[in-house]
Formats: C-alpha cells, sequence, structure tokens
C-alpha cells in the first residue's frame, strides 16, 4: 500500500493513516478472493486496484473536502466505488450504497462488516425507487457515480437526490466537457446548474478523468425520477 499512500499524498495532500492503509490492504484481499468467485470488476491487479478504484475514488474528496458531507450517497456503486474509499478516509459521514445487482451489495455489505464501518446502509434497489423514497429523497450533501449510465440519466438518478445547497458528483472519462455541457439543460429541468467541469490527473494512468460538479438550486419536480428503466430507455433532453 506504499504506492497507494504516496499517491494520495501527491495528488490530494492526503496523509493515509496505517490503519486507513490496513483497510485499503484488506479492500484489496477481499476484492480479489471474491472476484475470483463472482465477477464484481474487470480491475484485479494489486497495482491498478490501488489508483484506478482508491485512489480515483477519493479523487472525489478535490471537490468534496471543505464542504458539508454529512450525508452523501453512491448510485451504482458496483464494489464500493466511490463510496467505499472516500468512507474509509472519512469515516464521520453517514453513506448510503445503492446498486441494483444482489452480489455487488452482498459485497459491499461483506466488507462493511469486515471493516466495521459504522453509519453505512447498503440497499439493493434500482436508484430510479430509491429516488421517490422519502427517507432518501432530496436528502443528502452529495450523490455521487462512477461509470453508470450517460449524464443526462445520471443526473434524473442523481439530482432527486440531492437537498438543496447540496452537489451532484459524476465522475467521467475524456467525454466528460462535452456531456456536461450538452446536459445542462437536463440539470436545470431537474433543478441543478453545472458549477464545474473538473479535470483530474493521476499518476501512471493516461486516460482522462473528470469530476463534473453540478448545484442543487431548485426541488426536483415530483415526476422526476420516471419509473425503472424509463430515464435509460428515453434519456431526458
Ligand atoms: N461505480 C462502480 C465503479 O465505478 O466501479 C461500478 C460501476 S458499474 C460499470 C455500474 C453499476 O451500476 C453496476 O453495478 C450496475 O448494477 C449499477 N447500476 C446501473 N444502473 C443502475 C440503477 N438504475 N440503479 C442501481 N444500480 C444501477
Amino acid at each position: 500500500m506504499r504506492d497507494l499512500a504516496r499517491y494520495a499524498q501527491l495528488v490530494l495532500g492526503l496523509r493515509l493513516t496505517p490503519a486507513q492503509l490496513t483497510a485499503f490492504q484488506r479492500y484489496e484481499s477481499e476484492l480479489i478472493a471474491w472476484n475470483q468467485r463472482v465477477n464484481l470488476t474487470a480491475i484485479d491487479q494489486p497495482s491498478q486496484i490501488r489508483t484506478k478504484h482508491f485512489l480515483d475514488s477519493l479523487t472525489c474528496l478535490l471537490a468534496m473536502r471543505d464542504t458539508p458531507m454529512e450525508r452523501v450517497i453512491d448510485i451504482g456503486t458496483g464494489a464500493g466505488f466511490p463510496g467505499l474509499p472516500l468512507k474509509i478516509v472519512c469515516p464521520s459521514m453517514q453513506l448510503t450504497l445503492v446498486d441494483s445487482v444482489a452480489k455487488k451489495t452482498a459485497f459491499c455489505c461483506h466488507l462493511v462488516n469486515l471493516l466495521g464501518l459504522e453509519r453505512v446502509e447498503v440497499l439493493q434497489e434500482r436508484a430510479e425507487n430509491v429516488g421517490r423514497m422519502p427517507a432518501h429523497r432530496q436528502q443528502y450533501d452529495w450523490a455521487v457515480a462512477r461509470a453508470v449510465a450517460s449524464l443526462p440519466v445520471l443526473m434524473e438518478y442523481l439530482l432527486p437526490l440531492v437537498k438543496i445547497g447540496g452537489c451532484a458528483l459524476a465522475m467521467k472519462g475524456e467525454s466528460g466537457p462535452a456531456e456536461a455541457h450538452s446536459a445542462e439543460h437536463v440539470m436545470r429541468v431537474l433543478g441543478g446548474k453545472l458549477r464545474r467541469v473538473m479535470r483530474v490527473e493521476l499518476p501512471t494512468i493516461e486516460e482522462e478523468r473528470y469530476l463534473i460538479l453540478v448545484d442543487k438550486v431548485a426541488a426536483t419536480p415530483d415526476r422526476y425520477p420516471r419509473r425503472v428503466g424509463i430515464p435509460a430507455k428515453r434519456p431526458l433532453l
């Protein structure tokens, strides 16, 4: 984990504690072990897990730190990215992890128990349904997602969950800037406003990476999110 410690310091100015590095080590071992039985991720080499999963997830902190992050929700979390790495370094946050696939939420639950993480809720549910539940709708300081859907679809998943004054964060590759600007109208329809497209550079990784930050400036109209499958089938224009 020395590479992760070095990169976190370099990219984020973050000094990971020995306890946090031990947690990441256990996360990595469990991910590799589970991945041999159930397919959770295509990234399964230790050095890649550290940069493309752990460090990449932690880059959300470039936008999140110094802002309220009491309640955070990660939509389409898969094997816990970016939510669980964020929770390991920010233990006071109340985190909700959402994925519709049972083997993925089972892995997240296993890891939460193994690492003794408190104030983490894991939901096997569709984002469209979570966005209509009073316990989750407009309750979050941050709604985050990586590699889940195109930006108009993702905005319909994320923005209903964010409270006014909070922010949606979409982690995107090279298409990020173009996607962000073409989705500005959709953001407005859902109560959001594009704040910033932030370029992120990671050591040893050539692909472009961006954080798309969307402020929640008004309530999301009641008709959104539409029912399961509709946002992806008929994305808002
Ligand atoms: N965020 C993780 C990462 O970056 O490694 C996983 C990315 S994976 C490509 C996309 C995940 O989103 C899958 O686990 C899938 O089950 C989940 N997903 C896609 N659409 C969803 C929806 N509408 N509701 C809940 N989960 C969804």
